[in-house]
C-alpha cells in the first residue's frame, strides 16, 4: 500500500503551487489552512487555479489532501454567536474542499469554556449536524487535542461522544495528532499498541481517516501542545515510525506539522522515507 507522507504547508500562493511545491519537498500529500489560521476571513477562489492543481494531484499520485479550520474557529462556545461564526466558517470552507479535490477537512473540537465536557460535545455535534450534507465528498475530521485548559478532545471518550452525536455518520472521522495524544497522557512512544487499542476500543480504529506526526517538546500528560521536530522530543524518530508503518493506520495521508520551513520538511520527510525503506529490506 501507498505511503501518504505530507506537511502542512501555505496555499497563499494559489493552490496549484502549493501542490507543486509538496512534490518538491517529497511529499505525496498535504495539508493547508483554508483561511487565515487567525482570521475569519476567506480568500477568494480562482477557477484556473483550482483546476490546475486537481490536475498536479491526479497526475503525481497525490494522496488525500488535508485541509484544516482557523485556531480560531470555537463551535463549543458559550457565546451563540460564536458558535454560529464557527458553523458559517466551516461551511465556507467546505465549499472549497469540494472544488478542489476529494479529501478532509481537519478541525480542533474547541474549547468548552467551562459549560463540560458533555454540553461541549452536544454543541460540537450541534454545529456538524447543522453543516454537513450527506451528498458532500469531504470528510470532515475531529482533531485528537491535548486537553489543555478546557479543550475538548483530549480524551478519547469526547470524540466518540461527538461522534456518536453526529447524523452523517460517513461525512465524519479523526485525524490522530501523535504530540497532542502523547501531551493528552496516551502513550504513544512508550506503548502504541496498547494506545490504538484503547483508540479502538473507544471509538474504533476505523474512524482514523489521518493523521499530524509532531514530536512533542513535553513528557506524556503535560498537556502543552508543543511540537518537535521529528527527533528532537520527547517521542523520538523510531516512535513516529512505529506509528506510521502500523498495519492499522497504512494508507491514511500522514502530515508534518513539525516547527520546519518547507526545506526542513523535506528533510524530514526524506529521512522517514529512507528509514522505512531500510526497515523493509530487513
Ligand atoms: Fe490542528
Ligand atoms: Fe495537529
Ligand atoms: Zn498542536
Amino acid at each position: 500500500m501507498t505511503c501518504y507522507l505530507g506537511a502542512h504547508l501555505s496555499s497563499a500562493k494559489g493552490y496549484a503551487k502549493m501542490a507543486r511545491r509538496a512534490a518538491e519537498i517529497g511529499a505525496n500529500t498535504c495539508q493547508f489552512f483554508c483561511r487565515n489560521p487567525r482570521g475569519s476571513r476567506a480568500k477568494s477562489l480562482n477557477e484556473g487555479d483550482l483546476e490546475q492543481c486537481r490536475t498536479f494531484l491526479v497526475e503525481r499520485n497525490f494522496g488525500p489532501l488535508v485541509g484544516h479550520a482557523p485556531y480560531i474557529m470555537n463551535p463549543c462556545a458559550k457565546d451563540p454567536g460564536i458558535r454560529e461564526l464557527a458553523a458559517r466558517m466551516m461551511a465556507e470552507d467546505l465549499m472549497l474542499m469540494e472544488r478542489l479535490t476529494p479529501g478532509y477537512y481537519v478541525f480542533h473540537p474547541g474549547s468548552h469554556v467551562g459549560q463540560g465536557i458533555e454540553e461541549g460535545c452536544r454543541q460540537i455535534a450541534a454545529m456538524l449536524n447543522a453543516v454537513l450534507r450527506p451528498e458532500q465528498q469531504t470528510v470532515v475530521l475531529l482533531e485528537t487535542m491535548t486537553g489543555k485548559g478546557t479543550e475538548v478532545g483530549g480524551r478519547f471518550e469526547d470524540l466518540r461522544a461527538i461522534l456518536s452525536q453526529v447524523t452523517c455518520r460517513e461525512k465524519v472521522g479523526v485525524c490522530m495528532d501523535t504530540c497532542h495524544m502523547s501531551d493528552a497522557g496516551y502513550h504513544v512512544a512508550g506503548d502504541l499498541d496498547g494506545v490504538l487499542a484503547e483508540f479502538d476500543r473507544v471509538v474504533g480504529l476505523r474512524w482514523v481517516k489521518a493523521a499530524h506526526i509532531n514530536d512533542s517538546l513535553n513528557p506524556v500528560g503535560a498537556q502543552k501542545d508543543r511540537h518537535a521536530a521529528i527527533g528532537e522530543g520527547t517521542l523520538g524518530t523510531d516512535a513516529i515510525l512505529r506509528f506510521i508503518t502500523h498495519p492499522a493506520l497504512a494508507g491514511i495521508p500522514f502530515e508534518l506539522e513539525t516547527p520546519q520551513d518547507d526545506e526542513g520538511h523535506g528533510r524530514e520527510l526524506a529521512m522517514l522515507r529512507e528509514r522505512i525503506a531500510a526497515r523493509s529490506v530487513q
